[in-house]
């Protein structure tokens, strides 16, 4: 109905951003046009498309595809590879090229007027960074209900629907496996544990572009001489998130 003014809510595949769909559908589908919007990274974990149908059937809506028409293969393998780079201080190409430009190639077509994103009542820093820097017109749905991270989670799994896998494995997030935005060694050798093959990708692939992507006791080394005994902060004070919106990471 184009006539409405239109939400788009952009969901990550995570549980946050799932919750924040249900509750923008059931305040605002009477007097807005909702779209559901994911970002599909072939990276992230491939659970994540059972979570996404899941979230379709709860949420009673189709969930849209923001691709960047320049990367069809949604690789961050890919856009590491032809770029030469992995992770740096501009960031990380990965999120500009799969994240950021699919995002702003779906808004340059739909124009939606409001966004929701998944940020929690714990992420009110995060939201005020992001209406200052990136769109001013965010409905902050989770931080108005006062939900966590963990409420979000709990509803879910009331409301029948399992969550993503990653989770279950430890990772403090939905994103993709093998982080590159992460120098943390805990990080790193939770991925060498749970999933070695995406660990010897990153190792071979960063070691042949040149990038040393952990930090032990302050120095960048490249993964392959990650010890199994170094160690960082707990993988659960890490707030670090790639949003669909490309921002930098807390830490971690
Ligand atoms: S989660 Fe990490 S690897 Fe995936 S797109 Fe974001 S920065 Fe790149």
């Amino acid at each position: 109905m184009a006539d409405r003014p239109m939400i788009a809510v952009w969901f990550s595949c995570g549980a946050a951003s799932a919750v924040a769909a249900k509750l923008t559908i059931e305040r605002y589908s009477a007097t807005h046009d909702i779209r559901v919007v994911n970002n599909p990274i072939a990276n992230e974990d491939p659970d994540n498309l059972r979570f996404a149908r899941d979230v379709a059937a709860w949420l009673g809506v189709e969930v849209e595809q923001a691709i960047n028409p320049k990367w069809p293969t949604c690789d961050c393998v890919d856009v590491w590879e032809k770029e030469r780079y992995m992770v740096g201080v501009a960031g990380a190409p990965c999120t500009r090229a799969l994240k950021k430009r699919a995002r702003q190639a779906w808004e340059l077509l739909h124009k939606p007027d409001f966004h929701v994103l998944g940020f929690t009542v714990e992420e009110q820093r995060r939201h005020d960074r992001f209406v200052q820097t990136e769109r001013e017109n965010v409905l902050p749905v989770l931080i108005d209900a006062g939900l966590t991270k963990p409420d979000c989670a709990a509803r879910l799994m009331a409301d029948g629907i399992a969550l993503p896998a990653i989770y279950l494995r430890g990772y403090p997030n939905a994103n993709c496996i093998g982080w590159v935005k992460s120098q943390s060694p805990t990080y790193w050798n939770h991925v060498r544990k749970h999933d070695p093959s995406v660990f010897a990708q990153r190792a071979e692939q960063s070691r042949r572009i040149g990038v040393r992507l952990v930090k032990v006791k302050g120095e960048r080394i490249f993964l392959d001489e990650l010890k199994t005994s170094d160690k960082g902060g707990s993988l659960k004070s890490m707030k670090f998130d790639c949003g669909i919106f490309c921002e930098e990471p807390i830490n971690g």
